[in-house]
C-alpha cells in the first residue's frame, strides 16, 4: 500500500495490484465468465430496477478482481458509491488510480475527472505477453459531464487570450485553471506557462503564479478564484469578470490592466445555489450551528460562513469536531446526507445549508445500471465508454498538472 493511500482518512482502497494485469483474452478464457447475451445493450439494463443491479455489480466486481479499481466521487449517489474501492475528491481519486496496478479504472464521477485519471494514469503496465500497456479509464455514462467545466470552451478561451494578447496583457498574465475543466483547458494553461489547481491548493497555486506574472487569468470558476484572491488580500474591484459572450469579455482595457485576477464567468450550478439568506436562516433556527461551505460557493456565502474548504477539508472539520457539534454544510447533498448518517452515532448533527437540496444532476447520471453494464462488458473483454485524452493535449495538460504537483 502506498503512503498517499495510507494518509487518506475515510478512504478505503483495494490492496495494490501487481504491475501486471490480466488481459481481455484471459478473461474470455475464464469459464466462470461465460458470455451473457444481454451484456452488450445498455437498453437491457436501463429497463431494470436499481436494486436488481446489486448482486450483478458485486458478482462482476469479484470476477474482475484487482485488475479493476472502482472509484467513487464524494457526490456520487449511495446505490453506486457503496461499490467503490476508493472514495474521495477528483484529484485524490486520480492519484489513487495511478498508484495502483489496476489495468482498468472505472470512474464513477464526471467527465473531467475521468480525463484527469487518464492524464495521470500509468503507461507502464505489462500484459501477459510482456507488452507494455496503459491503464484504461471508463466513465459508465458519457453524459455525466460537469456544468462548470462546460462553461469554458477551448475556442472561447483561445479567443479571450487573443484579445488579451492584442491588448498587450498576455505576456504578463499567467493562465491557471481549476481541476474542474476539460483536458484541453489544462493543456492551454500548461502551454502558456500556467498550471492547474484544486480547491485545496488554490492559494499556493496563485502564489506560484504571482511569482511569475503580474496577474492571473483564472478558469473556469469565478467563485473559487474570487474567494481565493480575496483571502490573499486582493480587493474585489481588482478581480474583473471575463464574460465569454461579451465583446472584450465585457471589460474595458483599463479594468483588465488593473486587474490582479481576471475571473472567467463560470460557476458550479450546485454550489451557486447556496445564498447568504440560507446562512441567516440556519443560524436563527439552530443557535450555535457552524456553517461550513465549499469555496465554489458565492463570495457572499463564504464571507458569512465559519469555515470554507474542499470536500476533503469539510469532512475533516466534521471528523475533528467534538461530540454534540452541529454543522450546516454548503456542498452537494449526497455527501451531506452520508456525513449526517455517519456521524449521528457520535451525536453530531449535520444538515444541508439549503434544504431544497443541492444535487449534482450530472454526477447522478451514473446509475447502478450503467455501472453493471460497464463491468459486465469488461468481463467479456469489451471496454465501453473509454475516456482517452488526445496525445497532443495530454502532453501540455500533464505539464500543467506536474507544475501543480511541484508547488
Ligand atoms: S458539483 Fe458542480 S463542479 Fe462538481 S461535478 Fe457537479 S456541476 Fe461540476
Amino acid at each position: 500500500m502506498n503512503s498517499l493511500l495510507e494518509e487518506m482518512p475515510g478512504v478505503a482502497v483495494l490492496p495494490e495490484a501487481p504491475p501486471t494485469s490480466v488481459s481481455a483474452s484471459s478473461l474470455d478464457s475464464n469459464p466462470s465468465l461465460a458470455a451473457n447475451p444481454e451484456t452488450c445493450s445498455l437498453e437491457n439494463y436501463l429497463a431494470l430496477p436499481d436494486h436488481s443491479m446489486d448482486e450483478r455489480i458485486a458478482a462482476a466486481r469479484e470476477k474482475l478482481g484487482s485488475q479493476v479499481i472502482l472509484l467513487g466521487h464524494h457526490y456520487q449517489r449511495d446505490e453506486v458509491i457503496r461499490f467503490a474501492d476508493a472514495t474521495g475528491d477528483s484529484y485524490k481519486l486520480s492519484k489513487i488510480a495511478a498508484q495502483t496496478g489496476a489495468r482498468y479504472i472505472v470512474f464513477c464521477g464526471v467527465h473531467f475527472m475521468a480525463e484527469s485519471a487518464d492524464l495521470l494514469g500509468r503507461e507502464d503496465l505489462t500484459d501477459e505477453q510482456g507488452n507494455t500497456i496503459a491503464q484504461q479509464v471508463i466513465l459508465p455514462d458519457l453524459n455525466a459531464g460537469c456544468s462548470m467545466a462546460d462553461m469554458a470552451e477551448i475556442s472561447q478561451v483561445e479567443a479571450a487570450w487573443e484579445v488579451l494578447t492584442h491588448l498587450g496583457l498576455s505576456d504578463e498574465t499567467i493562465p491557471l485553471t481549476y481541476m474542474n475543466s476539460a483536458a484541453a483547458i489544462k493543456a492551454f494553461c500548461g502551454e502558456r506557462g500556467g498550471l492547474v489547481c484544486t480547491s485545496s491548493n488554490a492559494r499556493a497555486a496563485f502564489e506560484w503564479a504571482f511569482e511569475r506574472g503580474k496577474r492571473i487569468f483564472f478558469l473556469p470558476d469565478q467563485h473559487l478564484g474570487r474567494n481565493t484572491g480575496y483571502a490573499m488580500g486582493i480587493p474585489l474591484d481588482q478581480m474583473p469578470v471575463w464574460d465569454p459572450w461579451a465583446l472584450q469579455g465585457g471589460q474595458s482595457k483599463a479594468n483588465l490592466e488593473a486587474g490582479k485576477i481576471i475571473l472567467w464567468k463560470g460557476h458550479c450550478s450546485v454550489h451557486q445555489r447556496f445564498l447568504p439568506s440560507h446562512v441567516d436562516q440556519v443560524r436563527a433556527k439552530y443557535p450555535g450551528i457552524q456553517v461550513i461551505v465549499h469555496p465554489e460557493c458565492r463570495w457572499e456565502v463564504c464571507q458569512k460562513a465559519d469555515a470554507l474548504g474542499s470536500t476533503e477539508r469539510l469532512i475533516q472539520l466534521v471528523e475533528e469536531a467534538p461530540e454534540g457539534s452541529m454543522f450546516a454544510i454548503g456542498t452537494e447533498i449526497h455527501l451531506v446526507n452520508r456525513l449526517a448518517k455517519r456521524f449521528a452515532e457520535q451525536g453530531k448533527k449535520i444538515i444541508t445549508l439549503d434544504d431544497s437540496g443541492c444535487l449534482c444532476t450530472t454526477m447522478y447520471r451514473i446509475s447502478p445500471q450503467h455501472l453493471a453494464w460497464a463491468l459486465e462488458n469488461l468481463i467479456e473483454g469489451r471496454v465501453v465508454n473509454q475516456i482517452q485524452v488526445k496525445k497532443t493535449v495530454k502532453h501540455w495538460a500533464r505539464i500543467a498538472l506536474d507544475r501543480m504537483l511541484e508547488i
